[in-house]
């Protein structure tokens, strides 16, 4: 008998470790700055990443130790997943929460970690790190990629 994949019948406040970090598709999206409107509240995404992303593998550099270097680096929590507005629409965790099944390049459907990059879905190859653009020149950064979704 076939057992029903957890992403499609666990709320993300029901995964386990295991389970939880598995949902992270690895697309490196989450670790671009972001601009907000003041007026609006519209986010905005740049090209510009954090210091600690690598930008080929798309992975933080030192995950470990990652807060006490960016502390305003988010611990994604299915609560933070509920309340932030800008995740990308291929994030793993926002379609969980949205109730919509994964992509067909999310790693837990295709087996392999490489093609969230050969979808042209994550960051590698398109960054550049924020150790060097001055913060008041990330707005000649901003993109719309983050936000574009593949094929079904
Ligand atoms: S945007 Fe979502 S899927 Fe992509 S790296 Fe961040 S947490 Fe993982
Ligand atoms: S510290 Fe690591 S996980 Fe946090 S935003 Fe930077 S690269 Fe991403």
């Amino acid at each position: 008998m076939m057992t029903e994949a957890f992403w499609k019948t666990k709320r993300l406040e029901d995964l386990n470790p295991q389970e939880w970090e598995s949902l992270c598709d690895g697309c490196g999206l989450c670790c671009l700055n972001k601009l907000e409107d003041w007026d609006t509240g519209e986010v905005a995404f740049t090209s510009v990443s954090c210091r600690l992303l690598d930008g080929t593998t798309c992975r933080c550099s030192d995950y470990p130790n990652r807060q006490a270097i960016v502390p305003d680096c988010i611990q994604l929590t299915p609560q933070e997943v509920h309340d932030i507005t800008w995740l990308p629409p291929t994030c793993g965790y926002r379609l969980v929460r949205d109730g919509e099944d994964l992509y067909w390049w999310h790693h837990l459907i295709s087996g392999d970690p490489e093609t969230v990059h050969q979808a042209g879905i994550s960051a590698r190859g398109r960054t550049v790190s924020e150790t060097e653009v001055h913060v008041d020149d990330f707005e000649d950064y901003l993109v719309d990629w983050p936000l574009t979704v593949g094929k079904r």
